[in-house]
């Protein structure tokens, strides 16, 4: 990819651009994937997909922006995007109901949004975001979360927008076999589009020294009662403070929330004193021991990315400055 510094800087300009580190990193779920699962055309698509958010967000990036506006802009394609279980192509619960969630944070002043169970909202991130700017709350459920954004004036699709056929069939054979459709957890047998999570979320670090983290999904197959995962929930799916790192989860939700997976491990760099990789390992740990599994992107503001999945692969990447960005799937 082109790099987005602007040509005509001067090279003292260019030399304090270097010294001022700025990183995305993104994820599209964890789960069985396995190049047996993904034909050669489908895995272009994702890997484009990838691509095309992490550009977003660089983009944002690179000309000063906040990382804030990146993790925004770098979900919002995944939203967009058929391919992944949020905002479009979103799982469907056990009625056959799209019911969204989403969250974002600051990692300036630990300010956070968060909306769960929306039906309506065409990029659920930019109703979390909203809930965070523009109201005195930090997470808005169900009807009055659809209102609030509605009069936030934010962009609402009908319901057929977010359906696809793919994550119909999986409807179909999950209720057939009751199974709460723990994506992380089907048997290689499944179906193929089976066996991998689809939760998207994205975690930065801008030329200011802040972080960032947001995350967004449709949840899981055949959920039902109002279900709702750790994706919404501060501390549990997503977390951002600049002392620490900022984190966005992804994987089997009741787990990620018992482990308090993001708030556990920035607590673990911050108070333990560990690597953010190490954090993640041992944060992933706790999550198997509980019977979960999953995967975690992470960021400091060294602007490292941390990567850690417990399953066959996750969908990530990361652009790291003006660098080309890099995508990968499987371990
Ligand atoms: N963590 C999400 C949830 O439990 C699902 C996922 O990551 O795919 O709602």
């Amino acid at each position: 990819m082109p790099g987005p510094v602007a040509a005509g800087a001067t090279p003292g300009a260019r030399a304090a651009m270097q010294t001022r580190p700025f990183a995305i990193a993104i994820h599209g779920g964890a789960g069985t994937i396995t190049r047996a699962a993904l034909t050669p055309g489908v895995e272009a698509d994702y890997r484009a997909t990838l691509a095309a958010a992490l550009r977003a967000g660089q983009q944002v990036l690179a000309a000063d922006g906040p990382s804030l506006d990146a993790v925004a802009a770098a979900v919002r394609v995944l939203e967009d995007s058929p391919l992944f279980n949020a905002g479009r192509g979103s799982v469907f619960t056990h009625d056959g109901r799209i019911e969204m969630d989403a969250s974002i944070m600051d990692g300036r002043d630990r300010r956070a949004g968060a909306v769960a169970a929306l039906t309506t909202i065409r990029n659920p991130i930019d109703a979390a975001r909203a809930v965070m700017e523009r109201s005195r709350h930090v997470l808005l459920v169900g009807a009055g979360a659809e209102e609030f954004a509605r009069e936030q004036g934010l962009a609402t699709a009908e319901p057929e927008y977010f359906h696809t056929a793919l994550r119909w069939e999986q409807l179909r054979v999950a209720r057939e076999s009751d199974r709460l459709q723990i994506d992380h957890d089907a048997p290689a047998s499944a179906p193929a589009g089976d066996g991998k999570y689809g939760t998207v979320g994205a975690v930065a670090l801008d030329r200011d020294g802040n972080l960032a983290a947001a995350t967004s999904t449709g949840g899981l197959t055949n959920k039902r009662f109002g279900r709702v995962g750790d994706s919404p929930i501060i501390g549990a799916g997503t977390w951002a403070e600049n002392e620490s790192v900022a984190v966005s989860a992804t994987g089997s939700g009741e787990t990620f929330i018992r482990a308090a997976a993001a708030h556990e491990l920035a607590a673990l760099v911050k108070y333990g004193g560990r690597t953010p990789q190490r954090a993640a390992d041992e944060v992933l740990a706790t999550v198997e021991r509980l019977g979960g599994r999953g995967g975690l992107i992470v960021i400091d503001r060294s602007g490292e990315p941390v990567f850690a999945f417990n399953t066959e692969g996750m969908y990530r990447g990361c652009a790291c400055g003006v660098s080309a960005p890099e995508v990968a799937i499987y371990r």
